[in-house]
């Protein structure tokens, strides 16, 4: 099986990485629970070119913590399948896509041959695609088989959540797993 994994705010804490350096460098005193819907710009109101100005810096994204389970959860994924990451890049770093891979590697010993760096991720094959993001499980979800599934990880602070798709959030990681196990039986009951 082949399970196709997110990493900003999946694995990596993106959004408060971003908050970090906003609080840091800008004077800003934000907090991540004042990140309500995806879009943290328009949550916060700064533009999208000073998120991605810091984001693209040199340094930013080799320096992202990890998401609180996800070492863990990662772990009990692999017994899954094979995992993939499909991480959209930002192209007007010169340093985002390598220290994506240096990072993967490093925190989840996920080599750089298993990383596809795209924003078509719903082009990438795969049986399993987990995002934070619903347009992306959803918009996936449309370009694949009828056996494949999708997961929205919600993030652990308050996000709205798109009502007409709920059924696709898993609220933690143990959810998450939960769902997988489910997908994975009734696969295996249907001989596939
Ligand atoms: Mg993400």
């Amino acid at each position: 099986m082949i399970i196709l994994l997110d990493c900003d705010d999946v694995l990596a804490q993106f959004t408060q990485g971003v908050i970090d350096v906003l609080n840091r460098k800008l004077g800003h005193d934000f907090d991540i629970n004042d990140v309500t819907d995806w879009d943290m710009a328009h949550s916060l109101g700064v533009s999208n070119n000073v998120i991605f100005g810091i984001a693209g810096e040199e340094g930013f994204c080799v320096g992202l913590d990890v998401m609180p389970g996800a070492k863990e959860g990662v772990e009990k994924l692999r017994q899954y399948g094979e995992i993939y990451v499909v991480t959209s890049p930002i192209h007007t770093s010169r340093t985002w896509q390598f220290e994506r891979t240096k990072w993967l590697h490093k925190h989840f010993d996920i080599p750089a041959s298993r990383v596809i760096q795209t924003s078509a991720k719903h082009l990438i094959f795969g049986d399993v695609f987990i995002d934070d993001r619903v347009s992306h499980v959803t918009k996936w979800l449309n370009y694949q088989s009828v056996e494949a599934s999708g997961y929205v990880l919600d993030v652990p602070w308050p996000r709205s959540r798109d009502e007409s798709a709920l059924a696709l959030y898993k609220d933690n990681w143990g959810d998450l797993l939960n769902g997988l196990e489910m997908f994975t039986h009734e696969r295996s009951e249907e001989g596939l």
